[in-house]
């Protein structure tokens, strides 16, 4: 099975799809952050950082690994935070979720006043009390349930 993230960590791969060349951020014993491809139009760049061995979804990340992958989010968003105003962290999980690569990361959007990005942009519905109480419940089955 071939993935592009582990071409990457392996340096198998130099180049990435744009044909600019793999360059690393910053890296740990586990993990490794280096810019997205997806550069938004008024941001200087958005970043990934991924575990260097490869798990599908967050789910199959062991939890050392998780507790490395958040240091250093937030070392990261520390160094964003000296020019932006703030950040979005992000980390698609699965097809319908937008994971087009399947080597589980978090995506970080650095964030200015204007900068024209959209995340939440699903349309809110109103919920009733009676409803509200029904999903509350069904979630905290399912909750109990793993
Ligand atoms: P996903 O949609 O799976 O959450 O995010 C995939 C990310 O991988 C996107 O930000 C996309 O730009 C990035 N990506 C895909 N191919 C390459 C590549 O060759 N180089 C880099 N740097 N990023 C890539
Ligand atoms: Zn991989």
């Amino acid at each position: 099975m071939s993935c592009i993230f582990c071409d990457f960590v392996s340096g198998k791969r130099k180049k990435q799809v744009n044909g600019l060349p793999f360059l690393a951020l910053h890296e740990t014993e586990n993990t490794i952050s280096f810019l997205s491809m997806n550069f938004p139009e008024k941001e200087d760049g958005h970043v990934l950082v991924i575990p260097k061995k490869h798990y599908k979804y967050v789910e199959d990340i062991p939890k050392y690994i998780h507790h490395e992958l958040t240091d250093h989010l937030i070392k990261l968003v520390k160094a964003i935070r000296k020019t932006h105003e703030g950040c979005n962290i992000l980390l698609n999980d699965g097809k319908s979720a937008g994971q087009t690569v399947f080597h589980s990361h978090y995506h970080i959007v650095p964030r200015d006043m204007k900068d024209g990005i959209e995340i939440e942009v699903w349309k809110n519905r109103r919920v009733s009390e009676k409803e509200f109480r029904k999903i509350n419940k069904y979630l905290i089955k399912r909750i109990k349930s793993v």
